[in-house]
């Protein structure tokens, strides 16, 4: 017979709406019944053998889906990308992204989207079967193994033309090598594919389309046609306006987006996820002193367009691009979209039902009868101050407590 738990906090956020005074009871790996505590106890009222949970002073909440991370990545000032990329060996790589991983399970983010492997070729879907195993803690993985570029347009680049230099993902292009590098990856373990509609490329180093809209077209229906969908990393207007055009599924940063284009998104349906913290962390790194000096234009720039999609009433994913900054703050991007003007119960909801509908994760991201019993406790009340999503005292994963470890 499987453990029973009665959880009793202050109140419980079940993805959508914030509840006081309800409880939850988890049986072994699943959720069997939430609402007011005269309830519960009275549909379940003759078990025996139910361990009551005292959470006094918390809110309990759906554990969080991160939508933007590489566990591959470390913060790019303590090495920047490149040197990631070319110089730190793949089983150091690894081995850093199991500290990752646990880091993350211990924030609270019981699931995360991790969308690249940055030249770490198909760790991401062995460091999933490590987690799913129970061989290391970390959340549970949605992966895209290494991504598609249109070759000459990823990096590292600002060699030599003579040499080859290894990419952070994988180049393709055209009709037959683009279905091959589809097929390819999901074979070996992807669950959706990325590809990155615009980069900075060429002599300009300036973000530029990448892919023509026939080529996303044809990923999309290649992913589409195995049940995966497409996310395109896209910063500019028109690798936005290809990307929604093709049929992606999210468009991961959208800086550039503008209100016709946030309009086509809503139209179409297609989310965005804007990573707002990981802007805001490479600003840092390049030398803005956040706090003392005045934003940079690109960051204020950043404000309005995230504001535009707002006001078009664009899907947002919560995701920060987690791994440009360091595994563990997932919490960075939630308090920033507050900051830049989202309303904190709208926040949670992104990090929750919002990632688990996006994602297709139907199992999981609500608090209800059936549903995964990844859960959450943090103390206070982060619908009122969401720097209290930092405070966690509880993280359950499918029923099993992570933390206190
Ligand atoms: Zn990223």
């Amino acid at each position: 017979m499987s453990a029973i738990y009665l959880l009793r906090p202050d109140r419980v956020f079940d993805g959508e709406t914030m509840h006081e005074g309800w409880v939850v009871r988890i049986n072994g790996n699943k959720i069997e019944a939430v609402g007011p505590a005269a309830s519960v106890a009275a549909n379940g009222g003759e078990q025996s053998g139910v361990s009551v949970v005292d959470l006094k002073g918390t809110t309990l909440l759906p554990g969080f889906i991160e939508g933007h991370s590489h566990l591959l990545l470390h913060p790019y000032n303590e090495t920047p990308w490149d040197d990631q990329v070319l110089k730190e060996a793949r089983s150091l790589r690894v081995a850093r992204a199991t500290v990752h991983a646990r880091k993350t399970l211990l924030a609270g983010f019981t699931t995360v989207r991790d969308l690249g492997t940055e030249g770490a070729d198909y760790d991401d879907v062995g460091l999933k079967h490590a987690i799913e195993q129970g061989i290391i803690p970390g959340p549970r993985m949605v992966v895209v193994t290494r991504a598609l570029i249109a070759t000459g347009s990823y990096a590292p680049k600002g060699f030599s033309p003579d040499i080859t230099v290894p990419q952070g993902a994988e180049e393709a292009d055209g009709h037959d090598a683009l279905i091959r590098a589809v097929r390819t990856q999901i074979g070996k373990g992807a669950d959706a594919i990325k590809v990155y509609a615009d980069y900075r490329w060429g002599l300009m180093a300036e973000a530029r389309p990448t892919f023509s809209v026939d080529e996303l077209k044809l990923i999309v229906k290649t992913a589409r046609s195995s049940g995966r969908g497409v996310v395109a990393h896209a910063s500019t207007a028109e690798g936005m306006h290809r990307a929604i055009l093709a049929g992606v599924e999210t468009v991961e940063h959208g800086d550039a987006g503008t209100p016709e284009i946030f309009a086509l998104m809503k139209q179409r349906g297609v989310a965005l996820c804007p990573t707002l913290a990981a802007g805001d962390a490479v600003s840092q790194y390049r030398g803005w002193k956040k706090g003392t000096e005045p934003e940079p234009e690109r960051i204020r720039q950043k404000r309005v367009t995230f504001r535009q999609a707002l006001d078009a009433g664009v899907t947002l994913c919560a995701g920060g691009d987690v791994g440009v900054f360091a595994h563990g703050d997932n919490a960075r991007e939630l308090e920033m979209m507050v900051d830049y003007g989202m309303n904190p119960l709208d926040v949670l909801r992104s990090a929750t039902s919002v990632n688990a509908d996006v994602f297709h994760l139907a199992d999981r991201g609500r608090i209800r009868p059936g549903l995964l019993a990844d859960l959450v406790a943090v103390a206070g009340d982060p619908s009122r101050q969401i720097s209290d999503l930092r405070r966690v005292r509880r993280v359950w994963k499918g029923g099993v407590l992570h933390l206190p470890e």
